[in-house]
């Protein structure tokens, strides 16, 4: 079985301190890696550090001259794309809000020359149509490309990675479990996920000092770490099978069952807070009534099941308000 694609590094390029110390720390335990960092960082919010732009470009040449590994930044304007090319930086990634863009994404395939990687992540929202159609934007450049499931709103999206697998199985399908999770718990749990799951590698952020970093602080771990997850993700390295996909497509729905449970079960008690103060009583036969009605007719679902399952929840928001 070939050897699992890691592409590992910050979040974003900081300071060059901070890129040439993690590179040293992560080439250590995986001489055969990509290192990445983000120079342009896409932020929500317009005070957080925004990456430390162009100079940045400079700090993952070194790192590609000292350490003779390749190295990968972000690209989401033509600019970006001139200079990080300019750079010398072998691989691009075209990151999920770009992604969710076609006429971005098709500006910067016009800039190709078709000696690029690109990698390209999967849109913000769940589409696998407009992943491929990316895909096929970049390929028409003669480009080479990986794809990078990172998940929608920190939860995965299996189907779309199955899909996308299913649909162009010759390109490496690679997972990024910090976007994915945004939590440095799940790295771990995720990688494994990958390995059984039978793609091709990860892209995982990994910071020096992770509590200190200037952005996705919660979701990096630390080179010490990643060692771990190496080691223990490599064994399970396995042949996928449709149940494995199928299997977590399932534990998909139910953690969004239960979070959706949790959710009403929150309303619910804003409901119970607001009848306790204009003296209404908790239970309102006629309400429930109306709520199993609307139910029976818009699912499909056989009409005892329903029943049974809104009677459940119905007797559990009842005790949440009182
Ligand atoms: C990143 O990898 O640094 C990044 C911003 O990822 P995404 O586009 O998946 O959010
Ligand atoms: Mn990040």
């Amino acid at each position: 079985m070939s050897q699992p694609i890691y592409i590992l590094g910050p979040c974003a390029a900081e300071s060059r301190e901070q890129v040439l110390a993690c590179a040293q720390q992560l080439v250590e335990s995986t001489p055969q890696m990509i290192f990445r960092a983000g120079v342009w960082k896409p932020r929500t919010n317009p005070h957080s550090f925004q990456g430390a732009g162009a100079v940045a470009l400079d700090w993952l040449r070194e790192v590609k001259d000292t350490y003779g590994i390749p190295v990968a930044t972000e690209v989401a304007t033509t600019e970006h794309l001139k200079l990080a090319k300019a750079a010398g930086i072998d691989y691009l990634w075209i990151g999920a809000r770009t992604s969710a863009d076609p006429i971005a994404v098709q500006e910067l395939a016009n800039e190709l020359d078709g000696n690029e990687t690109i990698l390209i992540k999967n849109p913000t929202n769940e589409d696998t149509a407009l992943w491929l159609g990316n895909i096929h934007r970049i390929e028409a450049t003669g480009a080479r490309v990986m794809a990078i499931h990172r998940g929608c709103n920190h939860r995965p999206c299996w189907r779309m990675a199955y899909d996308l697998r299913q649909a162009r199985p010759d390109i490496p399908l690679l997972l990024d479990p910090s976007h994915l999770s945004g939590d440095s718990e799940q790295v771990l749990p995720l990688c494994q996920k990958a390995m059984e799951l039978g793609l091709d590698g990860v892209m995982v952020e990994i910071h020096p000092q992770p509590k200190e970093a200037l952005s996705d602080s919660q979701q990096q771990i630390t080179p010490k770490e990643w060692r771990r997850v190496a080691e223990t993700t490599t064994m399970y390295h396995v042949q996928s099978t449709k149940l494995s996909w199928l299997r977590s497509m399932i534990d998909e729905e139910d953690d969004a069952i239960w979070e959706a449970i949790a959710r009403r079960m929150a309303v619910a008690r804003e409901i119970g807070e607001y009848k306790k103060n204009c003296g209404m009583e908790v239970i309102q036969p006629q309400r429930f009534e109306e709520i199993l009605q609307k139910r029976l007719q818009k699912s499909s679902v056989n009409p005892e099941t329903i029943r049974a399952i809104m009677a459940a929840i119905h007797e559990e928001s009842i005790r949440q308000q009182k």
